[in-house]
């Protein structure tokens, strides 16, 4: 649909639909005409590239991913916006709608089921109510896709793409990059939004990893960074004593064994580090 993400154009669109926003569903709508076509650019979509999109809203991305890509499906849970996507997306053939929650859909099936023989990227502007989630369901359920490009709340986007082991890292740094290679691509102001949220935004990419660069088992890597990051402030000998339940000499045996100085903080370690502890569990 011609002039999509112009304010006007929305607000018209919204009140003959007789659609107001949910604050619970994060639906905070694009309405600056230069970010979507930037999005989909860099999301990777071409012709060969089937693209999932999660939370289309009104469809101001989904429009600038169907004239780029080979084939869109995009997940909306609210399904009062099933009619207004109707006649937004009318004029493209290479677009499916799926009314659900994108954490309770079995996203290989999805991509068999849409995609066979293509490649996949996901592209979205997340509700940030479930940014975290969404982005570690995707990452966790080692869907073969090649990169997600995700408008994120940029406080969010900072700490996922902050190098691992500096000051601006947290549990979801190490747990992004177990999977992929994070970096930031721009920003976007609040007022970009309809309604504006209170924060700025960011758009991040992650390229997907053919293999975690480090090998360990995975079950006990993340159970070791999240009783690492659960007391941030504390040394790493404590808060693994107590976010693991083992005893303080035993984490001392296992730090010592893994070469991890026992008073490191867990911001300051490396994926190799939490790997090596995660080795000696
Ligand atoms: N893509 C649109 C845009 O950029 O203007 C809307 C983005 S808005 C930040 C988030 C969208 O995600 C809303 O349309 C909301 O209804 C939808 N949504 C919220 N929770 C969802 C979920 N669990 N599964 C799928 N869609 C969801």
């Amino acid at each position: 649909m011609n002039k999509l993400s112009d304010i006007g154009t929305i607000k018209e669109l919204l009140s003959r639909h007789g659609f107001t926003f949910s604050k619970s569903l994060g639906q905070n709508f694009l309405v600056n005409p230069s970010v979507c076509p930037r999005m989909a650019e860099y999301s990777g979509a071409g012709e060969n590239i089937g693209v999932i999109e999660i939370g289309p809203g009104v469809g101001v991305l989904t429009n600038e991913l169907c004239q780029l890509a080979g084939k869109v499906v995009a997940v909306e849970l609210d399904k009062r916006l099933l009619s207004v996507l109707d006649e937004t997306l009318a004029e493209y053939e290479n677009v499916k709608i799926i009314n659900a929650d994108v954490m309770e859909l079995d996203l290989h099936q999805l991509i068999a089921d849409e995609f066979p023989g293509m490649d996949v990227v996901v592209c979205a502007n997340l509700p940030y109510y479930i940014t975290s989630p969404i982005i570690m369901k995707l990452l966790e359920d080692r869907l073969p896709i090649r990169a997600i490009t995700v408008m994120v709340q940029k406080e969010a986007a900072q700490r996922i793409c902050a190098p691992v082991g500096s000051r601006m890292s947290g549990a979801v740094t190490v747990a992004v990059n177990y999977y992929a290679e994070p970096r930031q691509l721009f920003t976007v102001s609040a007022g970009s939004f309809m309604p504006a949220p209170k924060v700025d935004s960011a758009v991040i990419r992650l390229d997907i990893l053919d293999q975690p660069p480090v090998q360990t088992d995975t079950e006990k890597f993340f159970a070791v960074v999240k009783a690492a990051f659960s007391q941030r402030r504390k040394v790493i000998a404590n808060s693994l004593s107590s976010g693991l339940s083992v005893g303080k000499d035993r984490v001392l045996t296992i730090l010592e064994a893994a070469n991890v100085p026992s008073n490191a903080r867990a911001e300051q370690l490396s994926l190799q580090d939490f790997a090596n502890i995660a080795d000696q569990l």
